[in-house]
């Protein structure tokens, strides 16, 4: 069974969030299962630079506002799976955030950029672009890639079955209906039956409306979506589709994210796991935190957003430091945000320290150094950080939402006596309710044999890709 997935990001090439995660790890899986599995990316400049034996397939251009369009294959660094790319310098050979100019706006022509990669996909379904090979299934991701399934059923003599994933509801791709010149769509799908979206353009609306099948990336995110709450507008759309709806959970790739890991300070197991105070003492000095506070040391890796509860958390600070605690940040995001993460830092020198940035290997550092983990989410697809954090024998405080609800079992007397607990879960997102559970924290961690058990469970814990990938196949198979 040949499978096409075609994404924005993948990471070790490019990042900006969990897509980028689940890109790297998730073909790679499929592929261990026996699948015939390809990935397509455009040719963003850390795409061009970390792929392996880039070599051209057929010369496209000029489409979608660029002069030269060539399709590529080559192998990913580590997997060694092939990976077609769309080289098209005009479109993606633009440094820094995929998405977003230097100026901090989306590129004006994202509409032209992401459309190519719809394109492409179909036209290599159709097996137009690649002689040798063409999917069985195009397997598209998020909205960069929505238009994919829109423009294989534009051809009624193309069958290719198509799987849409959302792993952010709320990223949907809109556009000025104007753009829908520049996309060689016909008129028909501009409708709210189709691709309009109130007066505009949707590429996930597309991704929902015209694929045989959508997932998203937990069953509790799955059955969230379908309501207003967190509907993002696309409720009725999702509830329309249900029967084709399903939620699979994400997985981690443990061979990435391992406390066993040398580029930590002292790496550990949860039969050894020693060197965690070892990385915690570092993290510490490293960012000038005092090393001999009373209480835990909660970190967050996290795009500062609302989304992600980061104003919930600036306004419970008051109930973190109370008790001794230290936070520590790296993120970034909206700039009120990180300026609140900022002055918080600077009036509690030695027990709150911020980094505004990206750092991949920091945040690992992060994830070994850190007793608990916040994730206090308003909304939460799948959200990866706290199955990170889960393996390094770090406690997860997260929101009972999305697949946090799915991965984390709250602390409480049941579950402590049933041993089950792998962290702390709080409902409301408020501020008040967070900072009871932070002082909870704070107070479970004063019995350090309590907090070890839980520990260890969490770093027991098995989220790989084995399962979801299963889950995967089983849902190609029925199509
Ligand atoms: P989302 O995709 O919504 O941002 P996820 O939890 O699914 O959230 O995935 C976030 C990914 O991005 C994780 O791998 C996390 O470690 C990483 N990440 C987020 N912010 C940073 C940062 N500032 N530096 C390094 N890694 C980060």
């Amino acid at each position: 069974m040949r499978i096409l997935h075609v994404a924005s990001e993948l990471f070790p090439l490019v990042k900006t969030g969990g897509l980028a995660d689940v890109m790297g790890s998730l073909p790679p899986a499929l592929a261990n299962r026996g699948l015939d599995v390809r990935v397509l990316l455009p040719g963003l400049p850390g795409v061009l630079a970390g792929v392996v034996g880039l070599k051209p397939v057929m010369q496209i251009g000029p489409v979608f506002g660029a002069a030269v369009v060539t399709l590529c294959v080559a192998r990913l660094p580590d997997s060694g799976l092939p990976v077609y790319v769309i080289d098209a310098p005009f479109l993606y050979r633009r440094e820094g955030n995929p998405y977003v100019g230097p100026d901090g706006h989306d590129w004006s022509d994202n509409h032209r950029r992401f459309g190519l990669l719809g394109w492409v996909a179909a036209h290599l379904a159709s097996g137009e672009l690649d002689s040798e090979w063409a999917p069985d299934i195009v397997h598209a991701h998020d909205w960069h890639a929505g238009l994919a399934s829109a423009y294989i059923v534009q051809n009624p003599g193309l069958k290719t079955p198509t799987v849409f994933t959302i792993h952010n509801l709320a990223f949907r791709g809109i556009f000025p209906m104007e753009c829908h010149h520049d996309l060689g769509l016909p008129m028909r799908k501009l409708t709210p039956h189709g691709i309009e979206f109130h007066g505009k353009i949707s590429f996930l609306k597309a991704g929902l409306v015209y694929s045989s099948k959508i997932t998203t990336v937990s069953p509790n995110y799955a059955r969230e979506i379908c309501t207003p709450e967190f509907g993002c507008g696309l409720d009725g759309v999702l509830r329309d589709r249900g029967g084709d709806l399903s939620g699979i959970l994400n997985g981690v790739d443990y061979s990435v994210w391992n406390p066993a890991d040398a580029k930590i300070a002292v790496p550990y197991t949860v039969d050894n796991p020693e060197g965690k105070k070892a990385c915690k003492a570092a993290l510490q000095t490293e960012f000038g935190l005092s090393t001999d506070a009373r209480g835990p040391l909660f970190a967050v890796v996290s795009r500062l957003t609302s989304q992600k509860g980061m104003d919930l958390l600036l306004a419970a600070l008051p109930e973190l430091l109370r008790d001794g605690a230290q936070l520590i940040v790296l993120g970034t995001g909206e700039g009120d945000l990180e300026a609140g993460f900022r002055y918080a830092a600077s009036v509690n020198p030695g027990n709150v320290a911020v980094y505004i940035g990206y750092d991949e290997e920091m945040s690992h550092r992060f994830m070994a150094g850190a007793d608990v983990l916040l994730v206090p989410s308003r909304f939460e697809p799948c959200g990866l950080t706290q199955l990170y954090a889960l393996r390094y024998g770090t406690l997860p405080l997260v929101r009972r939402v999305g697949g946090l609800a799915d991965t984390v079992i709250d602390i409480n007397d049941e579950s402590l006596a049933a041993d089950r607990a792998t962290g702390f879960v709080f409902d409301d997102a408020a501020r008040h309710a967070l900072g009871a559970r932070i002082r909870d924290a704070c107070e479970f961690f004063r019995n350090q044999d309590a907090w070890g058990r839980v520990q260890r469970r969490g770093m027991r814990q098995n989220f790989s890709w084995d399962d979801s990938a299963a889950h995967y196949e089983e849902l190609y198979r029925s199509l």
